[in-house]
């Protein structure tokens, strides 16, 4: 038994050197040319979701007979962006995507990640309308630590596919905020207010900028960039992000 359990233990690094990977999600092996990290059979399981959303935030809304295609909270307190979208819920395998792209350093997620995105008709829309496109920025030194920004690479990626520039460094983050997940509502606007700046506000003067994020949450971190990008000269700004939570 004994020598069974070390025969096992000895092959595994040998299984690994065969098998160079499987997938992160699901676990079956990669096997097709443009496979890395998750199969596609995972991609391809991930639900994108539109219609069904307030027309304004995108948040999941139900609409009934007679009552407006907007909820209450944008009713209430209409937004600085015109719109959001996302390619679905910040649930299930398009989470554990999300996760794996963000917090375990998986870069090369950001193609897949930014098909899915596409694959929303609603999105589309957005990003025909649009002149420019800029990330949320990450605090330097927590960009530092993560050694990229997510967003960035999405920017990036987008970019790539409708042929619009991505303005770097424009819209920068000079203060340091608390992680927003532990946050109320109000705290999170608090804990934002003067954390992001524009730089050469001249870039975004006139234009329709489409600003992209990882996950929307409450959509405040949205909220304060626009309001700063507004204010220093674009004309509109619509946003796009992986997940709505
Ligand atoms: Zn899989
Ligand atoms: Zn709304």
């Amino acid at each position: 038994m004994r020598f069974r359990n070390f025969l096992a233990r000895a092959t595994l690094p040998l299984k690994l050197v065969v098998f160079p990977s499987s997938c992160k999600v699901c676990g079956r092996f990669l096997d097709g040319p443009e496979e890395k990290v998750v199969c596609q059979d995972c991609f391809s399981r991930v639900e994108i979701h539109w219609g069904e959303v307030c027309q304004v935030c995108g948040r999941l809304f139900y609409f009934r007979k007679g009552q407006p295609l907007i909820c209450r909270e944008c009713l209430e307190n209409q937004p600085i962006f015109n719109r959001h979208r996302s390619a679905g819920a910040y649930a299930g395998i398009l989470k554990q995507l999300i996760i794996l792209f963000k917090y375990q350093g998986y870069e090369s997620l950001k193609k897949p990640l930014a098909r899915l995105l596409l694959k929303n008709h609603e999105v589309r829309d957005i990003l025909g309308s649009v002149d420019l496109i800029i990330p949320v920025p990450l605090h330097p030194s927590r960009e530092k630590e993560r050694g990229f920004n997510q967003a960035e690479l999405l920017a990036e990626e987008i970019s790539r596919t409708i042929g619009k520039p991505v303005a770097k460094r424009v819209l920068i983050k000079t203060r340091k905020t608390l992680t927003q997940v532990s946050l109320e509502a109000e705290e999170r606007k608090q804990n934002l207010t003067g954390a992001f700046e524009v730089k050469n506000p001249g870039q975004i003067l006139g234009r329709k900028v489409l600003l992209v994020d990882d996950v929307f949450t409450t959509g405040s971190t949205c909220q304060e960039c626009a309001r700063i990008l507004i204010q220093s000269g674009a004309s509109e700004v619509q946003v796009i992000t992986l997940a709505r939570a």
